[in-house]
């Protein structure tokens, strides 16, 4: 299987972030990409490969251009204006504080417009943040295109993450959706019917949002239930999609705890539902925070059940890409990636 990467990366190195009112060392750090490099120089039966410079068009194609004209200078903005190199908001345009008015416009104070574009605390921005966002975004679209043009599977080892970044709106780690843009590439190409399957302990508000009201682009996430997990305010059994769309998105939160059995069970309910919508081509986004072992997670799953994670969805023999999206026990990430993906490839789990 080939792997795409690009260590420009490794630009996007924040010292820290700020979650729970708390500045704590970045979770979503280089290292988490390393660390599942050697892995897949180790275990051999991966080709790595660069990405070809894919330009902003992908990206326009799902994005709002204008949120991408800023992250494009929004950390030169934001350092001249504070005077600090950590890029931080502090103030957020909440839905409400238009109640009744007209809607807001784009705030000319460089400070208001890191909140304007950004809705959280934990994504910060470095000098390098934009470059390592495009190369990811180049990840996933090389990848995809090595699908189109040859069939089979494909892996992009993309960071920073994406599948929290909407249409006009960045954070959770993630300034470009890159499986959105692999998947609206993937259309633009004429693959036909697409389907996104994000099991990221996370639900993929950011993906979710972008193809709420399209018919073709089916959106299926397994992840924490939002009751109790992060981002909180989407991922309800009850989002289904809106107009033409209504029934191309499935959420099957997740129970705290649940295991390989609970969360294969589940999978196996968004498999089918792939099948239904008679996906020609599947996008998956890859987050290992599902492990057991996981500081941002609740689940139980194994690196066993991994390997048969991705075993099943091969079972569907779709050309696929898979995106990495989250995961955070580093010292275990290279080993659960490994074993998802010899699942995707047909190969017999290493331990085995
Ligand atoms: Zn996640």
């Amino acid at each position: 299987m080939r792997v795409v990467w690009s260590d420009l990366h490794r630009r996007h190195d924040p010292p820290e972030e700020v979650e729970a009112g708390e500045r704590q060392p970045m979770r979503e750090h280089p290292g988490r990409v390393e660390q599942i490099l050697d892995a897949l120089r180790a275990d051999r039966g991966f080709e790595l490969v660069l990405p070809a410079g894919s330009g902003r068009d992908p990206i326009d194609a799902v994005h709002d251009p204008a949120m991408v004209d800023y992250l494009e200078i929004a950390w030169h903005e934001w350092s001249a204006a504070a005077g600090r190199d950590l890029a931080i908001p502090d103030v957020f345009l909440h839905p409400r504080l238009h109640d009744g008015m007209d809607p807001p416009s784009e705030p000319q104070s460089p400070l208001g417009r890191l909140g304007y574009w950004c809705f959280e605390t934990t994504t910060p921005m470095v000098e390098g943040t934009y470059a390592a966002a495009r190369a990811a975004v180049d990840c996933a679209v090389t990848a995809t295109q090595l699908v189109l043009d040859g069939g089979g599977r494909a892996f992009a080892l993309c960071r920073p993450p994406g599948h929290h970044a909407a249409h006009a709106v960045f954070g959770g780690y993630c300034f470009l959706n890159n499986a959105a843009i692999a998947a609206q590439h993937a259309s633009d190409a004429g693959a036909g019917r697409v389907a996104i399957l994000d099991v990221d302990y996370h639900h993929g508000n950011g993906t979710q949002q972008i193809f709420y009201a399209r018919r073709d682009v089916l959106y299926v996430s397994l992840h924490g239930d939002p009751a109790r997990a992060y981002p909180y305010f989407t991922g309800h059994a009850g989002e289904r999609g809106s107009g033409e769309g209504t029934g191309t998105t499935l959420n099957l939160p997740l129970p705290s705890g649940c295991d390989d059995t609970g969360f294969l069970a589940a999978l196996e309910r968004g498999l089918g539902a792939v099948v239904d919508h008679g996906a020609e081509i599947l996008v998956v986004s890859l987050g290992l925070d599902t492990w057991r072992g996981d500081p941002l997670g609740d689940l139980a799953l194994s690196t066993g059940g991994f390997a048969d994670c991705g075993a099943a969805v091969r079972s569907l023999g779709l050309p696929t890409t898979v995106v990495l999206e989250g995961g955070y026990a580093v010292g275990a990430l290279g080993q659960n990636v490994v074993a998802w993906l010899r699942g995707l490839d047909g190969r017999a789990p290493e331990h085995s």
